[in-house]
């Protein structure tokens, strides 16, 4: 029995005439190809950020636990819809929750992470013939509560179900042809690239490309799970993200996979504050205990005895660092400053490892444009500038055009 997971996003979902299409192309896999299919949904078109706005309508301080409750009804509604729109193309189906699937979670509520899953409904229903409809984005914690997996969740959905279930391949079906070199809709002479390793798709998409969710790609690395993504409105043939196995062919490479950009950026740096052993850890330890992530920090020592720290966070997580930071600030004699509208734009390629050059390039064509750059973060195979959010599209049209990207030939 040759299993696929197909995974449709909330723009395929959109409306009614959206599920319809994705019912035909279910019944078609289904029916003509002889795949045993889980199907994973997100939900309908923007319906997770308006219920998240409700949230804040309704409450100042919203409880996590309630939010999850809330946003996890979106994915429960799209996977019944598809499962009636299936019966009334005479096809078996039945639709499931997260926790109805036997995905356990764990971690904190609105960011839950996977701890197993237990197939054995879904291998009843597959073994029946029946098409098997999960929610995405949503799993049960130890106490029964629904909890989501962060924004984008239900990708990783679809990819761990893959690794549970010893699927073939796992399917994800979007509103583009597959990953491109930028942002399409930003870059629109970006560049499909028809096979990506999946080290340089988990830094894309660590670094912002929200196409796929970065826990996503790790999992399917992982596990071994071969990763298309593809159209849901065209037959194209989409990109395949793999497990590097041309090791030597990595060491001769010299472009990149792609320019990645993220506008959800905020800095806090704390200035002037006594230096010493421990001080890093009293700045970040507070953060690290109200879930807050860090993603870029500098430190310098501008004059003897004090320094800066200045670090980036989410905007959602904003006000609460910069408060934090602020009290820490205070009790070592210095003062907190932050800046809300940021963003950052990558330079992600594993072809960076033999050829220096590429900070210096990136630099360069930042400040012959007058971008200013506010923080930069590298490793081996990505640059990444902080920069002001209204200059990022302008960074990446920049930077695409003056960088070489592998396509075609890419073979990994
Ligand atoms: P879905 O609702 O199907 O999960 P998302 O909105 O999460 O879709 O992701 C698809 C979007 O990702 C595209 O519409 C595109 O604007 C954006 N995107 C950002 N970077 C890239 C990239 N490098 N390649 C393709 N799409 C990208
Ligand atoms: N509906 C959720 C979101 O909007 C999950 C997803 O679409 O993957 O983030
Ligand atoms: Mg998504």
């Amino acid at each position: 029995m040759k299993i696929v997971v197909q995974k449709y996003g909330g723009s395929s979902v959109a409306t009614a005439e959206h599920i319809m299409a994705v019912a035909e192309r279910v019944k078609k896999n289904h029916e003509e190809e002889g795949l045993s299919l889980v199907v994973v949904v997100s939900a309908m078109g923007k319906t997770t950020d308006r219920l998240l706005a409700l949230t804040r309508v309704l409450a100042r301080n919203p409880s996590p636990r309630e939010i999850d409750q809330l946003l996890s009804t979106g994915e429960q509604q799209s996977v019944a819809l598809l499962a009636m729109a299936l019966h009334d193309r005479g096809v078996a189906a039945t639709s499931l929750s997260g926790p109805q699937a036997g995905m356990k979670t764990t971690g904190r509520y609105g960011s839950g992470v996977i701890l197993e899953i237990q197939p054995e409904r879904m291998q009843q229903l597959l073994a029946e013939g029946q098409v098997v409809i999960v929610a995405g984005f949503q799993g049960m914690n130890a106490l029964g509560d629904v909890m989501t997996l962060g924004r984008g969740g239900s990708d990783t959905t679809a990819v761990a179900l893959a690794a549970a279930l010893g699927a073939d391949r796992c399917e994800i079906y979007t509103d583009v042809d597959g990953i491109y070199t930028a942002d399409p809709r930003i870059v629109p002479e970006a560049h499909r690239i028809p096979v990506i390793s999946s080290s340089e798709m988990a830094e894309m998409a660590w670094r912002g490309a929200k196409v796929m969710h970065p826990r996503a790609v790790e999992l399917g690395a992982l596990y071994g799970v071969e990763i298309h993504v593809r159209s849901s409105f065209s037959e194209n043939p989409g990109t395949i993200i793999k497990e590097d196995k041309a090791l030597e062919r990595l060491e001769t490479r010299e472009t990149l996979a792609g320019i990645v950009h993220d506008l959800n950026v905020s800095r806090v740096t704390l200035t002037g504050i006594r230096t010493g052993p421990g001080v890093m850890s009293r700045v970040f330890t507070p953060l690290a205990k109200a879930g807050v992530s860090v993603d870029v920090i500098v430190e310098s020592a501008p004059k003897e005895g004090a320094s800066d720290v200045a670090f980036t966070v989410s905007r959602a997580d904003f006000a609460q660092a910069r408060r934090l930071a602020g009290e820490v600030a205070e009790a070592l004699g210095g003062q907190v400053e932050g800046e809300e509208d940021l963003g950052k734009i990558s330079v992600v390629g594993t072809g960076m490892l033999n050829r220096p050059g590429y900070a210096a390039n990136m630099f360069d064509a930042l400040g012959r444009a007058g971008i200013p750059i506010r923080m930069v973060s590298t490793s081996e195979i990505q640059v990444t500038c902080v920069i002001p959010a209204e200059r990022v599209e302008e960074a990446v049209r920049l930077l695409h055009r003056g960088f070489d990207f592998e396509l075609e030939e890419r073979d990994v």
